[in-house]
């Protein structure tokens, strides 16, 4: 190893010695664009059967894992770049000095056979490298162990803080010899759950010494715990900044990205923040998939990368299997297609991750669809990732994540993927924007802006947000938002007061609460009181006009007593608030729900009713929008625009899973079909200024009228193209 790394650092100081001369002899030719910056799909190979450990008995393991038949259905499959399977927590699939070959290999050496056969292929080789279980080190490095805050050390999970840095260094230099095009490092991560880390002797003097006080013993929720998740958000960026300092060191051009996991359902004890921890490597690399994140989430993990990225590429990785990754089988094409042609219409560039049989050997039959499925994009390439069209902005807290959330971040997160579930249904063009990243610039560029239960604000969001209305922006704000402290305590006085134009009264300690309008509000077709299940506030306006009114729900003997089922809303009762309150501040509008449509349509209670209120909220504040969709909930739509040409495209996403029987365990909660059939659905789409308007595919019927294109759209992916 250690040759490898100073044979490469004199190389690499040797080309910082030539530079001037290249300068001045010659004109530099224009720099290639790297891998990730132009590739739009490629495939993540590797073997199943040593992720719960492996023994050396099992000698058929990985007997046929080949480095050099791999990058060439790599190649032969239309996917740009290979990210190889180097090593998980028990194997090194190389030569490595520090980590055993599992014994099936004999000589082999499939990162070696990859790199090569790529580099006659012209196809980028990265090395995926596992970082979070390593196993194989930790038998040997037991002091490297992650700490519960008994002390206990913990089976499996490692400190980010130990010797296990500089462990990971010499593999990645060892694999920065094979000429490697970059690492995917998967991942950084202190615990999905309890146990929580680390307490290890280590962190605690290092605690010591930045907080001149000991560690708190768990999760006390205080100033000490505030320093204790600084500590371990530290300890995340510290370990992913200096691995990819690093990397560059001995070899500037190498890439680096981290599976990146800010993003709910994930909370703070992975040790992510939305923010912080998307800003090392060069892109950050995310997760999806209906198996693990809902089809929904497929849309809003990439578009919640975008936001945290600050303009650099963001990759998502989705799997060939039908349950998850580590199954050998494979989705059917058109499922395939959908989530992939999702990922691509919002914006992001996707790795395929595909696991091969236990001895090894790849399925033939997914790499016939790999093929049918990369040939499919190829041919819609210059469609993706033009600027991104957007009415509405999903504001996300990660401070309400931590300090409302605490150990129950679903409570926080449900409004906001309301939120989002809204805006697909209801075909409202949307981004996200999170507390980490606001600015002037990032609100501006949203008409309306939707904070969904951000129970936490600072001084200095309240302040965007004034700024952000006074100068002509719609807010709305629901259910708690600017109601508790800082670190999330209940507070007598909104921090929004102004802004909504309302005292808090209180809010109530229902969620089964309910809201009725008048029918000239234009919020709903109903006057009858509709179900908002979430958290609501009882408002009293000060400045705003009220619309509508808040209604308690009924209780009865057995509630006071504990004994009704808190799960079951009851009807409506009285009147306590205003349902909307309604506030002119400076040239703009905030618009403040005291219940929660968002919360409502994400859970259980999830009538269109309900949701459609937030809809219409938006068009209450932005009556004028760029882009009108008209199709069915089923469809999503993701609008961009190319300026330069004057062309917004209109991607239409059919969603069309089968019904699901009854599951065998956790009955009701099941997981989708996977899309078989491609569905058929008509669509609108309303341009002002519309000149004309095409489709990609000859199936789709397209009838102009106007502005107006009316459209019967064939397929899991449309892309309209509309020129203005
Ligand atoms: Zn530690």
């Amino acid at each position: 190893m250690k040759p490898v790394a100073s044979l490469s650092a004199l190389l690499t100081t040797l080309a910082a010695l030539m530079i001037p001369w290249a300068c001045v002899a010659q004109p530099k030719p224009p720099a290639e664009r790297p891998w990730f910056q132009k590739s739009l799909v490629g495939l993540e190979v590797g073997p199943t059967g040593a992720q719960f450990g492996s023994s050396p008995k099992d000698t058929g393991y990985a007997a046929a894992f080949d480095g050099k038949a791999i990058a060439r259905a790599t190649k032969d499959s239309g996917a740009e770049y290979l990210v190889m399977w180097a090593r998980d927590g028990e194997w090194a699939y190389y030569k490595s000095k520090f980590q055993p070959r599992p014994p099936g290999l004999a000589d082999r050496d499939p990162l070696r056979e990859a790199v090569d056969e790529g580099r006659k292929l012209g196809l980028p080789v990265i090395a995926y490298c596992q970082i979070q279980y390593p196993q194989h080190d930790l038998r040997e490095h037991p002091d490297w162990r992650a700490v519960d805050p008994a002390g206990k050390p913990i089976d499996g999970r490692v400190c980010y803080r130990s010797g296990y840095l500089d462990r990971v260094k010499k593999l990645a230099d060892e694999q920065l010899g094979y000429g490697v095009a970059g690492f995917h490092f998967d991942m950084i991560d202190q615990g999905f759950g309890p146990p929580h880390s680390c307490w290890c002797p280590t962190c605690r003097k290092q605690f010591e010494a930045e907080n001149g006080r000991p560690m708190p013993k768990g999760m006390t929720w205080d100033d000490d715990w505030e320093r204790m998740l600084a500590f371990r958000y530290a300890s995340s960026a510290a370990f992913e900044k200096d691995l990819t300092a690093h990397v560059r060191k001995v070899n500037p051009k190498a890439t680096v990205d981290f599976n990146y996991h800010g993003t709910p359902p994930f909370s703070w004890e992975v040790g992510q923040r939305p923010g912080q921890h998307a800003a090392h490597g060069d892109f950050v690399t995310g997760e999806t998939g209906a198996w693990g994140f809902s089809a929904l989430g497929v849309g809003l993990n990439a578009e919640f990368y975008r936001a945290v990225s600050a303009g650099r590429p963001y990759q998502i990785a989705m799997q060939r299997g039908v349950r998850m990754y580590h199954d050998q089988t494979t989705r059917p094409l058109t499922d395939m297609r959908w989530e992939l042609l999702t990922l691509l219409a919002h914006g992001g560039f996707v790795t395929m991750v595909d696991k091969t049989g236990f001895d090894g050997r790849l399925d033939p039959t997914a790499y016939e669809r790999f093929a049918a499925l990369f040939r499919g994009v190829e041919q819609k390439r210059e469609h993706f990732g033009h600027t991104p069209v957007a009415e509405v902005g999903l504001y996300f807290s990660g401070r309400t994540r931590d300090w409302y959330g605490r150990d129950k971040p679903a409570d926080y997160f449900q409004a906001f993927q309301g939120a989002h579930k809204t805006a697909v249904y209801e075909h409202i063009p949307w981004g996200v924007l999170t507390d980490e990243t606001i600015s002037p610039e990032s609100l501006k560029k949203f008409p309306v802006v939707l904070v969904p239960n951000a129970a936490i604000l600072s001084e200095s969001e309240v302040a965007a947000f004034t700024k952000y209305v006074e100068g002509g922006g719609k807010l709305i704000v629901t259910g708690l938002t600017g109601t508790r402290g800082w670190r999330g305590e209940p507070q007598a006085k909104s921090s929004l007061e102004k802004l909504i134009g309302g005292r808090l009264v209180k809010p109530l300690d229902s969620t089964d609460n309910w809201v009725k309008f008048p029918l000239s509000a234009k919020l709903t077709a109903t006057d009858r009181p509709i179900l908002a299940r979430g958290p609501a506030v009882v408002y009293e306006p000060t400045t705003a006009t009220t619309v509508g009114e808040l209604l308690r729900p009924h209780r009865t003997a057995l509630h006071a007593e504990g004994r009704y089922n808190a799960d079951w809303p009851l009807s409506p009762d009285a009147a306590v608030g205003p349902a909307v309150l309604l506030n002119k501040v400076g040239d703009g509008t905030v618009l403040t729900f005291a219940a929660s449509p968002d919360w409502a349509t994400a859970g259980d209670h999830h009538t269109p009713e309900v949701r459609k209120l937030l809809a219409a909220a938006v068009r209450l504040l932005h009556p004028n929008p760029r882009v009108t969709i008209i199709a069915p909930a089923t469809v999503q739509a993701v609008v961009t625009d190319d300026p330069a040409t004057r062309t917004l495209r209109v991607h239409l996403l059919g969603y069309n899973a089968p019904p699901q029987t009854t599951p065998a365990k956790d009955r009701p909660f099941v997981l989708p079909m996977p899309i078989e059939d491609e569905p058929i659905f008509r669509a609108t789409i309303t341009v002002p200024g519309l000149k004309s308007a095409t489709a990609f595919h000859n199936t789709t019927g397209v009838k102009q009228d106007g502005d107006r294109i009316n459209l019967v759209v064939e397929g899991v992916h449309e892309v309209i193209v509309c020129r203005y």
